[in-house]
């Protein structure tokens, strides 16, 4: 071997080093270089992630951990530093039906080398031998660089339980856990499909407690709250029926879905029922709150379409709570289109008193025990020449919000010392009539100088005439109302304290109230005969009414059975329709002709 050859050899190794060297060289910057880009992108990409919900994973080509979220840390129940570190237990995925290693899963996955999200939902993944939980598994790549292959695999996973139960919370009502507004807008659908299939009825009831607002100011926040709550605990036991679902659908609001409806009365008497659970569900120091709620109902496919049928049930309740306490309304589209509505009455309120629509009659008042008429309340009637009778709960509570009860009511003082000067002249049994007053009229603040007019010029004597109150107006702005009744009573009126037994009057507010009469209400009558807890309330009533030295009316007897008992507690006065129910004027005074 020549020696330039050696040294040609030397130098081409030399070079083919040196190039190799240089090569190796600005391989490895290129690398640093990428890998200081790969570090930035994970970093970036572990910041998005920390403190997401999400469980999420990276790991590298070998599998190895690269990182894990709080989530995931959570999860699999791993605490220590992991990046770099191999699986201490490979959690298993039940994927369509087999089950895999998660890793051994993932690596079979990582062949296929696609770059989109690959996704598993409704899997299985077993933490522990007892706990297995069920997920969505995301599967995807975190490139690196462009024109590389370095990535990593990102697996994320959806804790489907938590979604199910943050679900369920947002279907149910937070204070009772029944289901709510969105669970019933949710099953809607599914029970019409039942009814259309078994040609059944089906009905909404929607009930709303009277006067929640007034409860919730007197018992208060957490004691109103509590009455909800046993209510739920009621309708909970009555829908263990099958074919009644009920939902708490806001504040004091309940609805209840019967399917297999036969008719309306079928629906009218579990609402009843309801009610008269109510009325003594909830007791305070022992003492049963004497509590009501109306209840608005729409059926299929009697109150129009499965379409508006809730929104029927909202509009049945509204008239319902229009029409007084405790009442039960059944949506009737056709019946409502051609017949009167609020707008209809209200615009014809002025005409009709004009008209002379309007006419008290009177139903008798009879004392105890022996049952001769001594009395009568006066009732109004609103008699439309197109619409026929229409009941005073349609259009009271209505003339009270636009005012107009105020004319209607001097009107009715009017009439009533009209006649009652009218049956003196013409020798009549001289008695009492009751005027129904609302609060509405007490606060115009000439209501007294008003009636002291009429007193004198209808030359009246006021020991014939009484006023009635309701007991829930009369607690309205205590010491004004005291005040008021005070100074109607200074005329020698008297005063009556009208459907007791419904409001929250407190003992000590009672003794200063000006009633000479207690008038207990009708609601806590109707079920005397077979009910004991009204026996008992009625009876203390009469006692307590006694010992504040005001006489008591029972309202609403309507059988010799309620007379003999209300008369054994020791009622003083009984009004009802087993006596006669209200009469026009000139029926009335057949009663109370004079035999002479
Ligand atoms: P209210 O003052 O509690 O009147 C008693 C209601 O019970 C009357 O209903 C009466 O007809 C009814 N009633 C009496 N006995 C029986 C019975 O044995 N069975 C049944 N089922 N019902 C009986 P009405 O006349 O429909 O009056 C309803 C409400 O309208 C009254 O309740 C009262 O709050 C109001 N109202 C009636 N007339 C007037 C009025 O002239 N002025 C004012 N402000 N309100 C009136
Ligand atoms: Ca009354
Ligand atoms: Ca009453």
């Amino acid at each position: 071997m020549n020696e330039s050859l050696v040294i040609n050899i030397f130098l081409g190794v030399g070079i083919i080093f040196s190039i190799l060297g240089i090569y190796i060289y600005f391989l490895r910057k290129t690398r640093e270089k990428l890998e200081h880009g790969i570090t930035h992108n994970v970093e970036i990409f572990e910041k998005s992630c920390e403190n997401s919900k999400n469980a999420t994973l990276i790991l590298t080509t070998k599998n190895k951990i690269m990182y894990a979220n709080k989530s995931m840390l959570t999860l699999l129940d791993m605490k220590k530093k992991l990046q770099g570190k191999k699986w201490k237990e490979i959690p298993q995925i039940k994927v369509k039906e087999a089950w895999y290693a998660l890793d051994t899963f993932i690596s079979s996955q990582q062949q296929r080398k696609s770059q989109s999200t690959l996704v598993f939902p409704q899997t299985i993944l077993k933490l522990s031998e007892d706990k297995e939980i069920e997920i969505d598994l995301h599967l995807s790549r975190l490139l690196l660089a462009k024109g590389t292959h370095y990535y990593y695999d990102v697996i994320t996973i959806y804790d489907l339980t938590q979604k199910h139960a943050s679900d369920t919370m947002a279907h149910k009502h937070k204070l009772t856990q029944m289901p709510n507004q969105l669970q019933a807008e949710e099953d809607i659908p599914s029970l019409f499909a039942k009814i259309h299939a078994q040609k059944k009825k089906i009905a909404f009831v929607l009930m709303g407690f009277d006067n929640y607002a007034r409860l919730r100011a007197i018992i208060g926040y957490e004691e109103s709250n509590e009455v909800i709550i046993q209510f739920s605990h009621y309708l909970k036991n009555i829908i263990s029926d099958m074919n009644i679902s009920a939902y708490h659908t806001f504040d004091n609001h309940f609805l209840l879905i019967l399917t297999n409806v036969e008719s309306d009365e079928h629906v009218i008497d579990l609402v009843r029922e309801i009610q008269i659970k109510l009325t003594t569900l909830y007791k305070v120091d022992n003492v049963s709150l004497h509590l009501t709620f109306s209840a608005g109902i729409a059926l299929y496919p009697d109150s129009g379409s499965t379409a508006k049928l809730l929104d029927h049930t909202y509009k049945s309740l509204a008239q319902a709570q229009n029409y007084g306490d405790g009442k039960i309304n059944v949506y009737l589209p056709n019946k409502s289109k051609t017949e009167y509505d609020e707008t209809i009455l209200h615009n014809d309120m002025e005409e009709a008193l004009k008209r002379g629509d309007f006419e008290v009659y009177y139903q008798p008042i009879v004392n105890i025990p022996r049952e001769e008429i001594v009395a009568a309340e006066a009732l109004i009637r609103w008699i439309h020449p197109k619409y026929g009778m229409i009941p005073p709960d349609h259009f009271i509570a209505l003339m009270e919000k636009t005012g107009f009860i105020v004319k209607l009511g001097q009107f009715i003082v009017n009439q009533v010392l009209t006649q009652q000067k009218h049956w003196e002249t013409f020798g009549f049994k001289q008695i009492e009539i009751s005027i129904n007053v609302s609060m509405v009229e007490i606060a115009t603040g000439d209501y007294v100088q008003n009636v002291a007019r009429q007193l004198e010029h209808h030359d009246v004597s006021p020991s014939y005439v009484k006023f009635e109150i309701t007991e829930g107006m009369a607690m309205i702005g205590e010491t004004q109302t005291q005040k008021y009744f005070s100074d109607l009573k200074a005329l020698g009126v008297k005063i009556s304290l009208d459907d007791f037994g419904t409001g929250y009057t407190s003992f000590s507010y009672l003794k200063k109230f000006p009633a000479d009469v207690i008038k207990i209400d009708k609601s806590l009558v109707d079920y005397i005969l077979t009910s004991v807890e009204d026996q008992r309330i009625v009876h203390a009533i009469i006692d307590l009414g006694h010992n504040l030295g005001m006489q008591i009316v029972v309202e609403g007897i309507e059988s010799r059975e309620m007379v003999d008992m209300v008369t054994s507690f020791g009622c003083d006065y009984i009004q009802g329709y087993y006596f006669s129910k209200p009469l026009p004027a000139l029926e009335f005074q057949k009663l109370i002709r004079k035999v002479d």
